[in-house]
């Protein structure tokens, strides 16, 4: 399958929406992002390996959890779970506002290992590194440096959504992770109080930490 192909699939089953979106995963190449040993299956509508038992999430996911989110210029991100770096470098790619010149993603990975793929391959894409901060450790508690957030992304099934990342939350902000195997969307409508929602049947590998 090429590019064309999986973003076309994407559109026709109604994953992939708005234009912007669209317009990410044009630009930001899966190719880029899996191992040379899979490049060929780069455009397949799978999760493919990248070692130390992780995956680059399946598109379908990724196109579902960011129409969720609904990534917009300016904002600033937390993305949990790096892995191969394709979803942060495509939320930079969202966020990134050439007029008001913010626009910020804060990405965590456990893995050092993999921390450095993602760096090496959002290298390729030389106009959205500045985007990102790209951190190593246990993103269950969030990043507290860089709080408070508009957006919270996750890629590793918790079993709860971690408190941290309640708090860490703006007034107005959305929570978009995976618990077990559903996406829950939290919206966050006073300091206390949440509206959810919660999609079934997905299936993710899980968030080790805290
Ligand atoms: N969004 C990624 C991509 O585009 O390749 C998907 C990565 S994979 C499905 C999930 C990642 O979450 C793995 O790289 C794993 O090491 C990481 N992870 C799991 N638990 C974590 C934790 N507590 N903190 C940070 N990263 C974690």
């Amino acid at each position: 399958m090429d590019k064309e192909t999986l973003i076309a699939g994407l559109i026709k089953d109604g994953y992939l929406k708005t234009p912007r979106v669209i317009e990410a995963f044009r630009a930001v190449d899966r190719k880029d992002f899996v191992p040379e040993a899979d490049k060929n299956s780069a455009y397949e509508n799978i999760p493919l390996l990248i070692g130390y038992s992780q995956t680059i999430s399946q598109p379908l996911t990724v196109a579902f959890m960011l129409e969720l989110l609904e990534p917009r210029g300016g904002e600033k991100i937390l993305d949990i779970g790096s892995g191969s770096g394709w979803q942060m470098t495509l939320l930079a790619f969202l966020v990134k506002d050439e007029e008001i010149k913010t626009g910020k993603i804060v990405a965590i990975e456990r893995i050092p290992e993999l921390k450095k793929f993602a760096e090496e391959n959002i290298s390729r894409y030389p106009d959205l590194k500045p985007v990102v901060r790209l951190e190593l450790g246990d993103g269950s508690f969030g990043f507290s440096d860089e709080a408070p957030f508009d957006k919270i992304i996750a890629a590793a099934a918790a079993e709860k959504i971690p408190t941290a990342w309640k708090e860490q939350l703006k007034i107005g902000g959305r929570i978009v992770a995976p618990v077990k195997d559903s996406i829950i969307v939290l919206d966050k409508i006073s300091k206390e109080e949440f509206t959810p929602r919660q999609y079934f049947g997905f299936d993710f590998v899980p968030l080790i930490g805290a």
